[in-house]
């Protein structure tokens, strides 16, 4: 390499990572590839991003490192000429009901400038349109443009007593602390069911008493069951809320959009104020694309001037594949890829230079169409300045990239080295699986399977549908087309599930990441794995769980041990007892064919299905190691799994399930061209044995091996929502409308 600056990565050592060494170009655009599990994530995000990050925070005083989270240190020699990172993935954007589209880009900070200055009647300056201040909110619903009410006959079982359970709610269960009021109040004849309570007594229950009740030495005032239930729950954002508790608070209420603003978010004055006619909650519902429109559209010189500004970030928008995407839309709605694509347009508009941009796949969810706007992003920020680091394993991002490092072998202990370093020319001549993949396509399936049958998909108007009716073809694999914002997801994981119950849908959701679950314990095996060291032993299997008696006392199975430091995150390391193996000593000592529990649990995926003869449990393992996971740890946390991996963990266990029709929402993400044939044969398989497998995907290699297509579009949000195809993928060649049929034939 030149002298030009780099960024310099010496002995790196995290997770399968073998001492690998190397430098990145600064100014450029990276790719890293490899196959899925060969350590691009060990080497990008577990090295550089965490060392980058950990050097950035060390530059601040104790007392605002104390804010910060807390960064371990990689397991690296040295590296050397790292700028601020900015790591742009696809964990949802967060934020509750009041985080938009428009509000997480600022771009509805220049609507409200806009209307400010030329809104007529003029009803303030520009915080009075904004639904996050007092002063812009509808009052009745602060800003929400819902209003949630409570459901008292979901609430109460009016045919029981308060000692018989009649509040539902899992928090006032009988015996629970917040039951307690009620029965202690003396207000009540604690046998008598609810709906025997006189009018006075109901009305007590419900909205409150002037008495104190004392729990042993408390005592606290008595507050009615509504009352009580406001407070602690009504008055809380239920976008914000964690899924279990959003699920719990779903089951007890009802909501509708708010009768004062009609959803618009902000009190009369401001929703009063207009330009050319439309007021900004109107404005704020238009699709991007649409908004453009408008704004091009306007006369006004002043409103020109700022409108100019807006188009321009709007416009990032609909280059980026979002142009359907409203202002007003709540970030929480999105999805992972959309999530990102949202983020590099907040970065885009910013003025930093110089930065370190990491992006973890942003291929994901576009169409082979808008992979082309993606890239030109991403050289828009490499032009900015600053230097962008890409794991990726989309043919066309992989060819924009100035320089690739391609990470392999294999994957697991078969990876770790880097295998290829260069230009993309030099890539395609490679003898590495990167290098002969990228060389060629799968061909457009002519002999396609036969339908068995149909199920039907009635008149399906959720989003953006148009009153779409098809017929879904059993015994096939049918991949569902179409770009971006088209309504894929909408047609077959909302409405053709609900519709069809009894689908198995395996989706990119977290698997759980709770420190205790493991691939062995997810997957079901672990029951098995326990009995055979049972009957190997003559001892319970109980005592082969990390869960329970035969765990470290000292960590009690975690295998680390957490340290709390006041105002920092707390220290995560390795438990000084039984050194990261989980269990008891003497627990240690019994074994299965020469292993013990700790040395299974260690052993990836791979690995155990040499060593296992258990029949049930090995035909787990041999479905873990098709799906591509056979570098996988069969003890591995399972937060340390990619949301691709755990769709593969998913598949891989749903697999045994005797289900009959599959769905499965991108199941490409996060892999190789090279296991893109793993996952064929999976399905294929699935097809020959009787099965309906049903994929949303824009891997153009896996729709050319389709028996059927379903293509949605043309374009995404309302300018979608058709059907523009259903039938073999030969004759989507000729469906004039269709974006995806001009991906179809291999270049
Ligand atoms: P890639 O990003 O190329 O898919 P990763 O860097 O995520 O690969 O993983 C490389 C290897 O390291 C795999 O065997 C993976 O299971 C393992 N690994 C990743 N994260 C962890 C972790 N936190 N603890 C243990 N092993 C891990
Ligand atoms: P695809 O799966 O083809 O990318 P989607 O089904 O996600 O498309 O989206 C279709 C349309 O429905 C888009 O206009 C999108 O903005 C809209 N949409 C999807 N989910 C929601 C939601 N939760 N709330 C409001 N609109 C949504
Ligand atoms: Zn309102
Ligand atoms: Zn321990």
């Amino acid at each position: 390499m030149t002298d030009r600056p780099s960024i310099e990565v010496h002995g790196a050592r995290e997770n399968n990572l073998k001492n690998v060494s190397l430098k990145i170009p600064k100014h450029q655009i990276t790719v890293f590839t490899g196959v899925s599990g060969s350590g691009k994530s060990s080497l990008v995000f577990d090295t550089i991003a965490a060392e980058a990050q950990r050097q950035l925070n060390e530059t601040f005083t104790a007392f605002v490192q104390g804010f910060l989270p807390h960064y371990g240190q990689p397991d690296v020699d040295q590296t050397l000429h790292l700028n601020a990172p900015i790591i742009i993935d696809q964990k949802r954007v967060g934020g509750g009901s009041r985080s938009t589209v428009g509000t997480y880009t600022d771009i509805s900070a220049v609507l409200r400038v806009l209307f400010s200055r030329v809104g007529q009647p003029a009803a303030g300056p520009a915080f009075h349109f904004s639904f996050n201040t007092p002063q812009g909110m509808c009052p009745e619903c602060e800003g929400i443009g819902r209003t949630t009410q409570l459901d008292l006959d979901k609430l109460l079982d009016r045919s029981q007593s308060l000692n018989g359970g009649a509040i539902l709610h899992p928090e006032f269960k009988v015996g629970k602390w917040m039951w307690k009021m009620y029965p202690l109040s003396g207000l009540f004849d604690n046998d008598k069911p609810v709906r025997d309570y006189s009018e006075e007594e109901l009305h007590a229950l419900l909205y409150g008493a002037d008495v104190k009740v004392s729990f042993g030495e408390f005592g606290s005032k008595y507050e009615g069951l509504v009352e009580r239930f406001t407070r602690m729950y009504l008055k809380k954002d239920a976008a914000a809320m964690s899924e279990r508790n959003r699920g719990v608070f779903e089951q007890f209420t009802t909501s509708q959009t708010c009768p004062v603003c009609h959803g618009g978010r902000l009190n009369a004055a401001a929703l009063a104020s207009r330009i050319e006619g439309r007021n900004i909650a109107e404005l704020s519902g238009l699709e991007a694309t649409e908004l453009i429109a408008f704004l091009e559209g306007l006369s006004d010189p002043t409103a020109r001037a700022i409108a100019a500004k807006l188009t321009q970030r709007m416009t990032h928008l609909a280059e980026i594949g979002l142009g359907y995407l409203s202002l007003g839309r709540e970030t929480a709605t999105l999805s992972g890829g959309e999530s990102q694509r949202l983020k590099m347009i907040r970065h885009l508009g910013n003025s930093l230079t110089d930065m370190l941009y990491i992006l973890d796949e942003p291929s994901v969810g576009l169409h082979a169409r808008d992979v082309a706007r993606l890239t030109g992003l991403l050289k828009a920020l490499r032009d900015k300045g600053n230097t962008v680091l890409v794991v990726e394993h989309d043919p066309d991002v992989i060819a924009v990239a100035d320089h690739i490092v391609d990470i392999g072998p294999g994957a697991g202990t078969h990876g770790g080295e880097i295998v290829f370093e260069g230009g993309y020319a030099a890539l395609k001549e490679a003898d590495t699986l990167t290098g002969r993949f990228l060389a060629q396509h799968l061909p457009l399936r002519t002999a396609v399977r036969s339908p068995k049958g149909w199920m039907t998909v009635q008149n399906a108007t959720l989003h953006n549908l148009k009153d779409v009716t098809v017929d879904i073809p059993t015994g096939v694999l049918t991949v569902v087309t179409g770009v971006a914002g088209s309504g894929k997801s909408t047609l077959i994981n909302d409405v053709f599930v609900a519709q069809h119950p009894g689908a198995v849908v395996i989706d990119q959701s977290r698997v759980g990441a709770n420190s205790r679950s493991a691939p062995a314990t997810y997957t079901g095996i672990m029951d098995g794995i326990r009995q055979a060291f049972a009957r190997a032993s003559g001892e319970p299997a109980s005592l082969f769980s990390f869960n329970s008696e035969g765990s470290c006392p000292n960590c009690n199975g975690l295998g680390v041990t957490y340290t709390d430091l006041a105002f920092m995150e707390g220290l995560t390391s390795t438990c000084e007892v039984c050194e990261g193996r989980r269990f008891r000593p003497d627990v240690l000592e019994y074994r299965l064919r020469g292993q013990n529990i700790s040395d299974v649990l260690d052993m990836t995926v791979e690995e155990a299905l040499a060593f296992f003869t258990e029949k049930k449990i090995k035909g787990v393992v041999q479905a873990m190691q098709e799906v591509g996971l056979g570098y996988l740890k069969l003890g591995q946390p399972l937060s340390t799994v990619s949301g691709g991996e755990g769709q593969r963990l998913k598949l891989a266990t749903e697999l045994h399930k005797k289900g009959s029709v599959y769905v499965m929402d991108e199941p490409t993400t996060g892999l190789h061209l090279s296991d893109i044939s793993l996952l064929l044969g999976i399905t294929s398989r699935l097809v020959d044995a009787g099965n309906t497998v049903i994929l949303i995907e824009h891997h153009l290699d896996v729709i050319r091996q389709a028996d059927w297509l379903i293509d949605l579009g043309p374009e995404g949000g309302r300018g979608g929502g058709e059907v523009l195809y259903s039938g073999p993928p030969q004759g989507l060649l000729a469906a004039p409308r269709s974006v995806t049929a001009k991906f179809l034939l291999p270049r």
